[in-house]
């Protein structure tokens, strides 16, 4: 997909070329689904995904609430993208590995495209940024800062409102798996 960049590129053109990047599914972000909440960040300290304190894309490395979010003011449109697949059972950690390295991926290939179209894009990763085998949190830093997207959760957002609020469901049934991530857009 071309996008004429001597004119302002419309979320439609966004989420056209998310889908070209190979997205399961691509919408318009709605923005009044932006709500930071502490109670996401109380989960993240919780540990119920086993990443917190063990990643720079997650808390508290992603830094405070305040802090992340005052990055993300001043946004007025974004696009939420989703990449699903197929499982053969709950365990099947082969496939979920696939899918979480397919989404990447496509991520990495949009956020490219968009920032040569809007280079002051925020996008925000879904869950612990797994781009190295091993993150070098907390004795060295991060390896790729220029790629570094804190998580939706960083931000304290419930992933599944915005979803639904997006028009896009969170999980797409039983013997599936979905990753979501999005990209706020000035
Ligand atoms: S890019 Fe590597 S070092 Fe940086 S947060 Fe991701 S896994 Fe850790």
């Amino acid at each position: 997909m071309i996008i004429d960049n001597t004119s302002e590129p419309t979320i439609s053109d966004f989420t056209g070329l998310a889908l070209e990047a190979g997205f399961t599914y691509a919408a318009p972000l709605a923005m009044d689904a932006l709500i930071f909440r502490p109670e996401v960040r109380s989960m993240c300290a919780a540990d119920l995904c086993k990443s917190y304190d063990k990643c720079w894309s997650c808390p508290p490395a992603a830094g405070t609430l305040e802090h992340i979010t005052g990055k993300a003011a001043g946004y007025s449109r974004g696009i939420i993208v989703q990449t699903s697949g197929k499982l053969k059972d709950d365990f099947d950690m082969a496939s979920i590995r696939d899918i979480s390295v397919r989404h990447s991926a496509c991520f990495d290939t949009l956020v490219r495209q968009i920032k040569t179209l809007k280079p002051s894009c925020l996008p925000m990763g879904a869950g612990a940024c797994t781009r190295c085998r091993r993150c070098t949190y907390p004795d060295r830093p991060c390896r790729h800062p220029d790629k570094l997207w804190p998580s939706m959760e960083a931000y304290g957002l419930l992933v599944s409102d915005v979803c639904v609020k997006s028009g896009l469901g969170y999980n797409y049934g039983s013997g599936t798996m979905t990753f979501t991530s999005c990209i706020l857009i000035d």
